[in-house]
């Protein structure tokens, strides 16, 4: 049995119930915050979970990609896809802000504006950062030249 699995807290001893699921399990007597290893099921059911929630979005981007990709605004169809490739990543790798992945996100964005033909400019050279709150704002943005569907 692993030392965890006891549910005990290794810093006072204290029951710390059920931590099924939870990466972070913070013992109620002493209040340490213990980081747990997820199984591999609990971490593929966070996948899953997170997949739930980030693809109506992408669902979204993608459509607006192809709304500025007819209309033949290659860098605003790079713009969605920018922010598609970071919800992607954000399904497979947790992170508290999309930015934090944009050592990854780059090279993909990269290939993309490469097949659009357009240079493609990593958001802290253009001073942005690619948030949860910056792709909502994408998607409020009319695109003027286009009937919104
Ligand atoms: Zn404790």
């Amino acid at each position: 049995m692993e030392s965890f699995e006891a549910q005990t807290c290794p810093q006072c001893g204290g029951a710390l119930g059920q931590t099924q699921g939870q990466a972070l399990v913070v013992c109620p007597f002493c209040n340490a915050e213990l980081k747990r290893q997820l199984t591999a099921i609990e971490s593929t059911e966070r996948v899953l979970q997170r997949r739930e929630e980030v693809m109506p979005t992408v669902e979204r981007l993608m459509a607006r990609y192809t709304s500025h990709f007819i209309a033949g605004d290659k860098q605003g169809a790079l713009r969605m896809m920018e922010a598609v490739q970071y919800l992607t990543l954000s399904m497979t790798y947790e992170v508290d802000e999309l930015s934090e992945r944009e050592a990854m996100a780059t090279p993909f964005v990269k290939d993309t504006a490469k097949q659009l033909g357009v240079e493609y400019v990593p958001p802290h050279r253009r001073e942005e950062a690619v948030t949860h709150a910056y792709v909502e704002k994408l998607l409020e943005t009319k695109v003027s030249f286009l009937q919104e569907a």
